[in-house]
């Protein structure tokens, strides 16, 4: 917030003030990722100041009071004060205000409504930095009320509770999120993801998920069977072991192992393409085992590629952990990192000079070679292909 693109940013704007994340994460001492920033212009206004001072601008979102500025290598979003004057529980229609305080009434939580000036002033229109130190995820005003203006904060409460939260969720909030939770139907795929990643995110997202799950939220969300006992141990796996926080491998172990219940989390959740198809590889087909021999795994690890052999085999750990002793498991890990794959050294086309027509038949000879060789353990070399292939021609 020291940084010398956002001091440049905040001069250009004249009155401005840090908003949202940034402030409530800057008192907690916690990293801030990106910088909200309200002015109590209107955008055009915003537009015009920026450009005068020769800072890159976006009209990200005019009708929403939102532009975002570029400078160095931060995008910076500038939203105009405002008040919702219409809402129906997906989308609002606003004004534009000076007030500060109607600014921030139109926030969701009060951990969320604090603004900060340039020199470090807070300015806590509702009981944001009290709630924060105690860790209480509360809404600004009668919960139900909130809720019904915009039923996606039925999911921020449990997200900001997950990250920020202390003890129990918030009573009012809860009940109130617990009765809206047929309109989460209502909203766009995309928002729902975004919150439920950002849930996934968290350092311990497994209390907040049972609660969740509890109350017949989390199913309204995702298809199946849901094992949060297994999310949980995946997130301690994570911890123990240093392994980066993986958003969709901790929706894998939250669903259960089958490749139609992925796909089904997938289209409710719109993913991508990538995403996708790596949820429905680490869901469907075969499991892992801990007690495979090297060549299981190294036969495994061709079939499945380093990616996906990693992704069932901390599902299947998270899934069993007392079964088979960690080492086990990290010593699979370990041939995951160090394996490379070896490379088949024929094609359809030597097939084809060993006699079979072009055709069909070529690509099944070619994948039952494949298979005697991986089978093998990939010892054969080419020329060891070679004369099986002919044999393999001689026998047909
Ligand atoms: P994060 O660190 O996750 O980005 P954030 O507080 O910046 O946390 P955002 O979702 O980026 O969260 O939203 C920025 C701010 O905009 C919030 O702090 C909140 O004041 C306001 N806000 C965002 N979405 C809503 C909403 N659906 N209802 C009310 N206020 C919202
Ligand atoms: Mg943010």
């Amino acid at each position: 917030m020291t940084a010398p693109e956002t001091v440049e940013v905040i001069a250009a704007l004249g009155e401005a003030r840090f908003v949202g994340g940034a402030v409530r994460n800057a008192l907690l001492g916690a990293p801030v990722v990106d910088i909200d920033i309200a002015v109590p212009i209107p955008p055009d206004e915003t537009l015009a100041r920026l450009k005068a001072k020769g800072v890159r601008t976006i009209e990200t979102g005019l009708d929403h009071g939102t532009v975002t500025a570029l400078a160095g290598t931060h995008a910076f979003e500038i939203t105009s004060l405002r008040r919702d004057v219409e809402t129906d529980g997906r989308h609002a229609k606003v004004a534009f205000t000076d007030d500060w305080a109607l600014d921030a009434a139109r926030r969701d939580f009060t951990i969320n409504a604090l603004y900060a000036s340039a020199d470090g002033e807070i300015f806590d229109y509702a009981t944001g930095v009290e709630d924060l130190i105690a860790g209480k995820v509360r809404f600004i005003g009668d919960a139900r009320t909130r809720i019904a203006e915009d039923y996606l904060r039925v999911l921020r409460l449990f997200r900001f509770h997950a990250w920020y939260g202390r003890g129990e969720i918030d009573e009012d909030g809860l009940r109130a999120a617990a009765d809206a939770k047929d309109k989460l139907k209502t909203l766009s795929a995309e928002r729902i993801a975004k919150e439920l990643w950002r849930l996934l995110e968290a350092d311990h997202p497994g209390p907040v998920l049972r609660v969740m799950a509890a109350t017949g939220i989390l199913p309204e969300l995702l298809p199946g069977a849901l094992q949060v006992l297994r999310l949980e141990r995946l997130v301690a796996l994570d911890a123990e072991n240093g392994f980066p926080r993986d958003p969709v491998l901790r929706l894998a172990a939250l669903l259960s192992d089958s490749e139609e219940v992925a796909r089904a989390a997938a289209s409710r959740l719109r993913l991508s393409n990538v995403d996708r198809a790596r949820l429905e590889q680490a869901l469907g087909g075969d499991r892992i085992a801990a007690r495979l021999s090297a060549q299981e795994a190294r036969r495994l690890l061709y079939r499945l590629g380093e990616a996906c052999f990693r992704d069932k085999l901390l599902l299947q750990w998270a899934g069993e952990p007392a079964k088979s002793p960690a080492g086990a498991w990290r010593m699979l890990l370990d041939m995951a990192d160090s394996w490379q794959r070896p490379r088949f050294p024929l094609s359809g086309r030597d097939v084809m000079l060993a006699g079979v027509p072009e055709g069909p038949e070529v690509g099944r000879v070619l994948a039952a070679l494949q298979d005697w060789w991986v089978e093998g353990d990939f010892a054969a070399d080419e020329s060891a292909l070679r004369d099986r292939l002919k044999e393999m021609i001689r026998q047909a």
